[in-house]
């Protein structure tokens, strides 16, 4: 490690804008104690919860210290069978729709908030560990046994194997071997000796034993590293995220602002997409805009359109919030969770009444909320990352359902309990249900109503 670099890379991070002095200072701290593979790919989350430390400053830290040539930044994608890694990139410019284990040997769509992680390293030039990113199997698959082997060494473990088949590979090279184990239970111990070559290759690619007490002999003479990894090779279900560690996923990333700062630019190819299991999607429109235009002609409209624009993307950033875009004078938002999106609106719609109270009734901004969530696709459309799907068409139309300083919400959003919790402490607590027709949605759908109490008598832009 290129100490001297190191040290010029965390006084640089110190005076990078936005930069906390406490988190650097315990970020250097960690580094100097932490391990190789503590440092191979680096998890916030693991190390907040190594330090008893906010994750949300850590990975602050990471995203400014990747200006300062302290960190570079890695998009990983992760089998959802085995949770190996598939594909590894530098920027979600590269990221590809569909993906396929070299383990499990199935192909699967990229799903960018279940299956993506972000994780960090040390710049290349402080230090070059010379692995590629390694990801070692999950506790949930419970191995049988492990074993790691430099070049030109030989090692050896003894463990007790019931029945079944299972694979025996190596994260680091990729190379893979199955064992069947199966018959008699044997009493004497059976050797199972097996040889990493160069490339993938582990020989021999099948070996069948009895259950029993077995002895893996590794043999390494064609990688500078090779470990070897025993577990079931029968994975026909994903793998549930829970019993997974947690990492930072792509969707959070995508949602932090200072990521959206120094990285907005970097978007998916024009002919990719990534699926993203849940999100939360936000509409914002001001009511009575029209009349607005009428009343104080287009220039001054659309300044008071854009001091509000401006008000939203503050506030809605300030909670977790991604604004993907403006369309006339509605904002579409987007949210991690539906709690931080109900906070940022709550949040929103009490700083505009602080504005409304301070200019003429004219001047007043009204707003009303729609918010949904479900199932989206993320895209690159006019060179922006937008969703795509039924989500963002229900969130609309929830939308058009509510009127001045009203928010009006799904029935998925309104039944999650986190999202109650919030209301309960929040001034939306009064929802009523009414059943809808939603344009160019095929049913009738209940949606849930709740008002916000204005400071200001309804005016001009009340609906
Ligand atoms: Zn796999």
């Amino acid at each position: 490690m290129d100490k001297q670099r190191l040290e010029l890379g965390f006084s640089r991070l110190m005076e990078q804008p936005g930069s906390d002095p406490a988190t650097v200072q315990l970020l250097s701290s960690w580094l100097a104690d932490s391990s190789i593979l503590d440092r191979l790919r680096i998890n916030p989350y693991s190390v907040a919860e190594s330090t008893q430390f906010a994750v949300q400053p850590l990975v602050n830290a990471f995203l400014l210290g990747t200006q300062v040539d302290l960190f570079d930044l890695s998009w990983e994608v992760h089998c959802p069978r085995c949770n190996m890694l598939s594909d590894w990139f530098d920027s979600v410019a590269h990221a590809r729709a569909q993906s396929s284990c070299p383990m499990c040997e199935y192909s699967f769509g990229v799903d960018l908030s279940d299956r993506m992680e972000v994780t960090f390293s040390l710049n290349r030039a402080i230090e070059n560990l010379g692995f590629p990113p390694v990801c070692l199997p999950p506790a949930v698959l419970r191995p049988v046994g492990n074993l790691a082997c430099p070049n030109g060494q030989t090692v050896r473990t003894i463990e007790q194997i019931g029945p079944g088949q299972y694979r025996y590979y190596c994260p680091l090279t990729l190379s893979k071997g199955v064992l069947e184990v199966a018959g008699e239970p044997c009493d004497e111990l059976q050797s199972v000796k097996l040889t990493q070559l160069a490339g993938k290759e582990i020989v021999p690619k099948l070996t069948t034993v009895r259950p029993g007490r077995i002895e893996f002999v590794l043999h390494n003479i064609g990688h500078p590293f090779s470990g070897l990894w025993v577990h079931s090779n029968v994975l026909s279900a994903d793998l549930p995220l829970s019993s997974l560690k947690r990492r930072l996923t792509g969707l959070e990333v995508l949602h932090n602002p200072i990521y959206q700062r120094l990285f907005g630019k970097q978007v998916l190819s024009a002919r990719e997409r990534l699926q993203i299991s849940s999100v939360t999607v936000v509409f914002t429109d001001i009511t009575g805009s029209t009349r607005m235009y009428e009343e104080i002609g287009d220039p001054l409209a659309y300044n008071l359109v854009r001091d509000h624009f401006e008000i939203i993307q503050r506030v809605f950033e300030s909670h977790g919030g991604r604004l993907v875009k403006t369309i006339g004078d509605a904002v579409m938002a987007s949210f991690l969770s539906n709690r931080d999106a109900l906070r940022a609106v709550d949040e929103a719609h009490r700083q505009l009444d602080d504005y409304n109270q301070h200019v003429p009734a004219a001047h007043q901004i009204r707003l009303r909320f729609g918010m949904h969530r479900g199932p989206a696709i993320l895209v690159n459309l006019n060179g922006q990352m937008d969703y795509f799907g039924r989500t963002v068409n229900r969130a609309a139309r929830v939308q058009s359902v509510a009127r001045s300083d009203e928010l009006s919400v799904s029935e998925e959003v309104y039944e999650d309990p986190d999202f109650q919790a919030e209301c309960r402490s929040s001034a939306w607590s009064d929802f009523r249900q009414s059943v809808e027709d939603l344009k160019g949605i095929s049913g009738r759908h209940r949606v849930y109503t709740a008002q916000r109490q204005s400071k200001i008598p309804k005016g001009i832009g009340s609906t």
